[in-house]
């Protein structure tokens, strides 16, 4: 659905008149498109800085620099007219609240020079793994200190988001730093994601086609996010199975069309259907290595006015046929090393939301899920994660009344909605072989939505 004020604001005269009368005038964000390029950083201005001697830092620096970036030394190096497009803190060494000073002598001179639809991460040690409590507190305080940071810069369309880096997982960093400081990432924002050494490491981590030869499934794939999901996951050099109910099989078809995918019509709550998913990808690909959650329904009613049918169907749909399936996929082994299982939430599975403690509770279900599956696979070098979108602009959200729908889409640091590609790039990345490092976390795709901050 068309955001007329997003349009209007890219107009300079209309833009004026927007910000004169106090209404929000959203920046038109800048979207990598198609697969992931090999200098995705190509021409862009990149600083970094470092509390100390961080663990990071060596990572960071040929990330950067394989990726295309132009390094400055320091932001008086920029020309007059120069803005920054990635900028990178490794606040790993940190160890009590005075190390915390760097980061205000290292933002403070350039903040005025981060440019619009920049890229900022921030990267510290596990609180938990801190060697005091001083350090756990100070590894804590960057979580505040990005999401804040974000909220300030997030009108100009820029994001900042936080890596918990576990020490020794280094090698880890690269295929994140790339999607986190890329136009893939355009919706991420003000999000703390763990990178830790859970999962073994793939043999390889291309960087580019990183789905080549690689056989994905996703559920609900004939519209919306799933679809997108789908498209994107293809670009990237998957064969992927698309599954959808039987009732949608044009839909489904014309999709997987365009992708030279293979319509699976099912409906995830048949009995049958976890074990014929298994036996299928088996039979056909001798196994699948990405599978993708998305089929998933609302039955809004406040609890007092729920019939039963609607609480049975939203349980059954987004949640118990996930953990059949993928309870049929192992029991079958199918699905093969250095797999990749993404779960689709929501930030009402986080925040809750009024008439939907069905849809809350699967969504917020979800979460513990891939909290405690991530590390059960972790030795087949398998991740399991979920992200949880928030206002994403789909056939749902269109058909919510004015004022939710306004709200919803406001209410967030980019004053706009997402798209379902903006969702698509989280789960392709997630999928991605190189983002080994992420398993059992939930990663919000929501322009770091006020809801359940
Ligand atoms: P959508 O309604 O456009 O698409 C969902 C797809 O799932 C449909 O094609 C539908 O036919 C399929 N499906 C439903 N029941 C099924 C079943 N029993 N078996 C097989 N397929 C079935 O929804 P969407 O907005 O693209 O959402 C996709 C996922 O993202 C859902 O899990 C949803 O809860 C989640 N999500 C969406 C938003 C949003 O703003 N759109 C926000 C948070 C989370």
């Amino acid at each position: 659905m068309t955001d007329r004020l997003l349009n209007l604001a890219q107009q300079p005269a209309a833009r004026k008149i927007l910000q004169n009368i106090g209404l929000p005038t959203p920046v038109a964000l800048k979207r990598a498109k198609g697969a992931y390029a090999d200098k995705p950083l190509a021409g862009e201005k990149a600083i970094t800085g470092a509390a100390g001697k961080g663990y990071a830092s060596a990572t960071v620096g040929k990330t950067l620099q394989a990726a295309g970036a132009e390094t400055v030394g320091s932001v008086d190096a920029l020309g007059e007219e120069d803005k920054l497009d990635a900028v990178v803190f490794d606040a790993t060494a940190v160890t009590s609240a005075t190390d915390l000073r760097a980061l205000y002598d290292f933002f403070n001179p350039l903040m005025g020079r981060i440019g619009k639809n920049a890229r900022v991460v921030v990267i510290t040690g596990l609180p938990e793994k801190g060697k005091d409590s001083a350090q756990s507190a100070a590894f804590r305080a960057l979580e505040g200190f990005t999401k804040s940071l974000a909220k300030e810069i997030g009108k100009r369309g820029a994001t900042a988001n936080l890596f918990y880096l576990e020490k020794g997982a280094e090698d880890r960093l690269a295929m994140p730093l790339r999607f986190f400081l890329s136009g893939h990432s355009a919706y991420v924002d003000g999000q703390p994601v763990r990178i830790t050494k859970t999962a073994k490491a793939p043999a390889e981590t291309p960087l580019t086609g990183t789905l080549n030869g690689k056989v994905a499934l996703v559920t609900g794939a004939a519209r919306g996010i799933g679809a997108a999901t789908a498209k994107r996951l293809a670009a990237e050099g998957a064969q992927v199975i698309g599954l959808d109910i039987p009732a949608d099989e044009q839909a489904l078809n014309e999709t997987m069309a365009s992708i030279n995918g293979i319509g699976f019509p099912a409906d995830v709550t048949d009995d049958a259907t976890p074990k014929k998913i298994a036996d299928f990808v088996l039979d056909q690909f001798g196994g699948v290595d990405i599978v993708v959650h998305n089929a998933g329904v609302t039955r809004d009613k406040t609890l007092a006015k729920m019939p039963e049918h609607h609480w049975d169907m939203v349980l059954g749909i987004n949640l118990d046929a996930i953990l059949k399936i993928d309870a049929a996929l192992q029991a079958a082994d199918a699905v093969r090393e250095g797999g990749r299982i993404v779960c689709l939430s929501s930030i009402g599975g986080i925040a809750g939301n009024v008439g939907q403690t069905n849809y809350g509770a699967t969504k917020s279900a979800l979460i513990g899920y891939v909290a405690a599956e991530g590390p059960k696979h972790a030795a087949k070098g398998i991740t399991v994660n979920a992200v949880a979108p928030g206002f994403i602009e789909t056939r749902m959200t269109a058909e919510m009344p004015f004022t939710i729908r306004e709200a919803g889409r406001r209410m967030n640091s980019m004053s706009q909605g997402g798209l379902p590609e903006d969702v698509a790039e989280l789960i392709c990345f997630l999928a991605t072989p190189g983002a080994y490092g992420v398993t059992g976390n939930t990663v919000r795709v929501c322009g770091q939505s006020l809801v359940g901050a």
